[in-house]
């Protein structure tokens, strides 16, 4: 496997970050998640564009975003595969233990792992943390992803694929990995952005091409939904069938269908939509 680490192609087993790096330490990072399909990058503009806000956010210095499509661009020529799963990352760098962030200056890897299409279905829980849709970190998305891990070991203990947040008000905000979708009286709805949840690149996608309204929703509002979906980069759009302890259907409800229909049929169409 080719990464790119720091301005050039290298192997991975030779690629070297220091132990003292500031994303190591502290978790004093970025990311993003790219789906690449034969080797194209899908909605790589977007993420860009996401990679700088967070990073802009947490104080880093600003990413040179050509050099991240650059590097994006050669771990996808240099390692061929049919689905894939391109991770960005960018930290503070190295510092000193104990100390601020230092000044040796950032770290960007590039990297790619192999993927497979997800399936139709899923199930989720809803876990009892909440996001703070007012702490610095509300819709960044930061390596700082440790709470996301507790809730979604709490997911696969339960047989599920993804853990539901609600916020400090007790409204619907996002799942570990995923935005949320819900369908109340034949009309889809997923929470604002003032939820404290990502931005979410397939969400706003999803908004856009499927027409669903940006509603506050209470938590509770998933034990009344005629159907659930989440959407995520490696998720695309995901019925939910099953959400803690209640069975919703088989397989996707009409709405969710037709959404899956146009994402599919759109994302195809255009690998980098605005
Ligand atoms: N919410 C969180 C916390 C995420 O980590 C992700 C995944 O990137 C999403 C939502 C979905 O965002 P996207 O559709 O851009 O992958």
């Amino acid at each position: 496997m080719r990464i790119w680490l720091d301005g050039a192609l290298r192997n991975a087993e030779d690629a070297r970050v220091s132990v003292f790096d500031h994303g190591l330490t502290v978790g004093d990072g970025v990311f993003e998640t790219v789906k690449a399909d034969h080797g194209r990058a899908f909605a790589l503009t977007r993420h860009l564009e996401r990679l700088a806000t967070s990073a802009r956010g947490l104080g880093l210095p600003e990413p040179d975003l050509d050099e991240v499509r650059r590097g994006c661009e050669a771990v996808l020529d240099a390692n061929p595969m049919p689905l894939g799963r391109l991770r960005i990352t960018y930290t503070g760098g190295e510092s000193p233990l104990g100390s601020d962030r230092g000044d040796a200056g950032p770290t960007l890897v590039v990297a790619l792992s192999a993927t497979t299409r997800r399936p139709d279905t899923t199930a989720a829980v809803t876990v009892p943390w909440t996001r703070n849709e007012r702490g610095a970190l509300a819709g960044l998305k930061t390596t700082s992803y440790g709470e996301n891990v507790v809730a979604l070991a709490r997911a696969h203990e339960q047989g599920a694929t993804e853990a539901l947040f609600a916020n400090t008000v007790g409204a619907l905000c996002e799942g570990t990995g995923s935005n949320v979708f819900v369908v109340l009286d034949g009309e889809l709805h997923t929470p604002p952005l003032s939820s404290g949840c990502l931005a979410g690149i397939t969400r706003a996608l999803t908004v856009a091409w499927a027409g669903a309204k940006e509603t506050d929703l209470p938590l509770d509002v998933l034990e009344r939904a005629e159907e659930i979906f989440l959407t995520s980069t490696l998720r695309d759009v995901q019925a939910v069938t099953r959400v803690d302890g209640r069975q919703l259907a088989d397989g996707p409800g009409p709405v969710t269908a037709e959404a899956m229909r146009i994402f599919d049929e759109q994302s195809a169409a255009d690998l980098d939509p605005r």
